[in-house]
């Protein structure tokens, strides 16, 4: 994603205010402003200022700026996160109510989860972490810096998921979880999954997957099962802390 292009505006007549306002729009990723770009999926908030008509020589990105990153501080907080212990993480959630589905306040609730899951460095967030009994979770995989190599796929929401098959086939990989910091431990999970869901477009999806993506599949349905992954753990030797695991576990990588 590079620099700025130009600004795509509209000119839009509204009843009762000046005659014409300018539209513009703009997305933000990590505090940086972009005009709009050809991938509107890959940010975490999309802002529309509007100016009055005579304005619009004077109207240049960087005026904008500090309003848009206060903008983006207000509305876009990291969610609280719940930790091990609490009941909700040990409960079955319900599903999303097709009345909920369509509401702003879910599509907001989908953001503020992504933008939670991003900024704290996960790769999966489900509903139960945050304080909410629903059958919804975000994932993504994104190269980071000690996984450089890793494919981008996502972030999706996956609405009132299950899982319709899992291969016979297990490995065991190490996984933490956000809701129980600083832990490592060895899972075995299916190789591979099909799962069907409902995405953020209300799209009815069967997907395959294989792999990490069918990792953090597993692992987040679990989360709205009420089941955390040390439950899944066939040697709990294999559970440590964090700076053990980097001085151990991932040496034998
Ligand atoms: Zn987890």
């Amino acid at each position: 994603m590079g620099g700025l292009p130009c600004l795509r505006r509209q000119a839009r007549r509204r009843r009762g205010r000046k005659p014409f306002e300018l539209s513009q729009e703009y997305c933000v990723r990590s505090s940086k402003i972009y005009s709009w770009p050809s991938n509107r999926r890959e940010f975490d908030l999309f802002v529309r200022v509007r100016q009055p008509a005579e304005k619009e020589d004077s109207c240049r990105l960087s005026l904008f700026d500090s309003l848009l990153i206060s903008l983006v501080q207000q509305k876009m907080k990291i969610l609280q996160r719940t930790q091990f212990g609490n009941p909700i993480l040990r409960s079955k959630s319900k599903n999303v109510p097709a009345s909920f589905l369509k509401t702003p306040q879910f599509k907001r609730l989908i953001k503020q989860m992504i933008y939670t899951m991003r900024r704290v460095g996960g790769v999966g967030l489900a509903a139960p972490q945050i304080g909410k009994s629903l059958n919804l979770a975000v994932v993504e995989i994104r190269p980071t810096p000690t996984h450089p190599n890793l494919k981008k796929k996502g972030p999706i929401a996956i609405i009132n998921p299950r899982i319709v098959r899992y291969s016979k086939a297990t490995i065991a990989d190490w996984e933490g979880c956000l809701s129980l910091k600083n832990v490592r431990g060895n899972v075995p999970r299916s190789k591979a999954i099909t799962v069907q869901y409902t995405n953020e477009k209300w799209e009815k999806i069967t997907e395959k997957a294989e792999g990490l993506w069918a990792k953090i599949f597993q692992h987040e349905i679990d989360h709205l099962n009420g089941i955390v992954y040390v439950d899944r753990m066939t040697d709990m030797k294999t559970l440590m802390t964090l700076a053990e695991f980097k001085k151990r576990a991932v040496k034998k990588r």
